[in-house]
């Protein structure tokens, strides 16, 4: 099979030139200090969650009149369009959803090519909630990024990546005995939290399988270990980890890029704090992007054998988590000593827990069986004097899970209904250290068409 092709489609200015150099692992400077960048179109290849892929930005479209502008961005995208694997379809979240992005995207379900549909701009509070607006089009559930803030990239990718055609036999990592993917996960933290200490404690008890795998990227390679039950791992190690920095920390200092950019291959997170020091506003920092990036979370608390009072420093950060981050309640924490090596074979096993926990499904009739009861108990407070009616819930994806409410007004629902019903989720169903995400629909059909 050819790699797959994604196309990159929308009006001007939606930000397509922008997602396109997040996607491909450009800098942002190339957008705005090139104008005329996207006169043509340019494509690159790129490796997304795994996959390589080739990745076309339309372009051509920046100069035509308003009044004749969904044609344009037909008649200059079409040929590339008709040959995607996937389209990206991007609308700007700040604006709304304005008329030529709605006659293009009738149009572009007409062609019925697989569509993704990509909400940008949706950076700080108000993006998420625009970011709905996006529903009326009919292309489903729109995915909330800011290309330019480089928010909900990771996601983007993978859920790009689980929407191309299957890759052929052979072209994907080997599954282990068990028919397991090897899970992914990168370990962050400030530096001199003990990292590099950690990743070497990790490979130097026999269980590295090969020597390091060259890069998913430039500053990445991959180190592929395997624990005490067979299964596999890959320790995505970012370069200040492994190369000890000789000048400490000039090139280490923490940035939300280099974090990102490192999150984006794992699926669980092992956040190293120092528990001498305790728990720093930057360690909060990580975990919100972990959150963010919808990834599981595990905290090692490191440096334990240094600690004189262990009840009262495991407390101080425990409450600590659970009262600034309420949006990923439950990260398993374990302590150990990476330089002594104590307890630190708790730490995969506490990886898997949370990986598993991640990728979990629950059945619709579990669900709701649940959500009658958590409505009944605490039913929905009326909004501008008339009641929600929540009707019912759905898983609508793993990794993380998330859940989607039906009912009339739905989307109405208020901010701490909602933290309600996700608290609830995450206690009845166990599901701690991952984000969980709800949305609420209302029974509106999106599919009302003008046209
Ligand atoms: P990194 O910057 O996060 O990679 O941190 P390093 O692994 O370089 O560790 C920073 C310092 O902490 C080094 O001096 C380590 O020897 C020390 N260190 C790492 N882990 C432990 C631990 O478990 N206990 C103690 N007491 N010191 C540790």
């Amino acid at each position: 099979m050819e790699t797959p092709l994604i196309v990159i489609a929308g009006r001007p200015n939606v930000g397509k030139s922008s997602l396109f150099n997040r996607l491909v692992g450009r800098r942002q400077a190339l957008v705005a200090d090139q104008p005329g960048l996207t006169r043509d179109r340019q494509e690159a290849t790129a490796v997304l969650g795994g996959r390589l892929v080739r990745i076309a930005d339309t372009a051509g479209l920046e100069e035509a009149p308003p009044e004749s502008l969904s044609g344009r961005m037909r008649a200059g995208a079409a040929s590339s369009l008709e040959q995607a694997d996937l389209i990206v379809f991007v609308v700007d979240a700040r604006a709304g959803i304005l008329p030529p992005d709605a006659h293009f995207g009738a149009w572009l379900r007409r062609l019925g090519r697989p569509v993704l549909l990509v909400a940008n701009k949706t950076e700080g509070r108000a993006g998420y909630n625009n970011a709905l607006d996006a529903y009326s089009l009919g292309l489903g559930e729109p995915l909330s990024v800011s290309a330019e803030h480089g928010e909900g990239l990771s996601h983007l990718m993978s859920t790009i990546a689980e929407m191309l055609p299957p890759a052929p036999e052979g072209a994907e990592e080997e599954p282990t005995e068990e028919g397991e993917k090897p899970l992914r996960l990168v370990i962050l933290g400030r530096p001199n939290a003990g990292k590099s200490t950690l990743v070497n404690r990790l490979l130097g008890e026999d269980r590295m399988l090969t020597g390091p795998e060259p890069g998913i990227t430039r500053d990445a390679i991959t180190l592929p270990l395997r624990d005490t039950t067979g299964r596999e791992f890959q320790l995505v190690d970012t370069a200040g980890l492994r190369r000890r920095a000789r000048v400490q920390d000039e090139v280490e200092k923490l940035s939300t890029g280099a974090t990102i950019n490192a999150m984006r291959f794992a699926e669980v997170v092992v956040l190293v704090v120092d528990a001498v020091d305790g728990l720093h506003d930057q360690d909060l920092q990580i975990a919100r992007l972990v959150e963010r990036e919808g990834r599981a979370m595990v905290v090692a608390l490191n440096k334990w054998d240094a600690v004189e009072d262990r009840d009262a420093t495991r407390k101080a950060v425990s409450d600590r988590l659970e009262r600034s981050l309420a949006q990923l309640k439950g990260i398993p924490v374990v302590t150990l000593s990476a330089m002594t090596g104590a307890n630190v074979q708790k730490l995969l096993p506490a990886v898997r827990a949370v990986h598993d926990t991640w990728n979990k499904r629950i059945t619709t009739s579990a669900l709701n069986r649940w959500f009658e009861d958590a409505v009944s108990r605490h039913p929905p407070p009326a909004v501008q004097g008339r009641r929600l009616k929540l009707r019912y819930v759905t898983q609508a994806n793993a990794r993380p899970p998330t859940f989607v409410v039906f009912g009339t007004r739905a989307e109405a629902t208020p901010e701490d209904y909602r933290r309600y019903l996700v608290n609830e989720l995450r206690e009845v169903f166990a599901l701690p250290g991952t984000p969980i995400r709800l949305d609420f629909r209302g029974t509106v059909n999106p599919f009302n068409e003008k046209e």
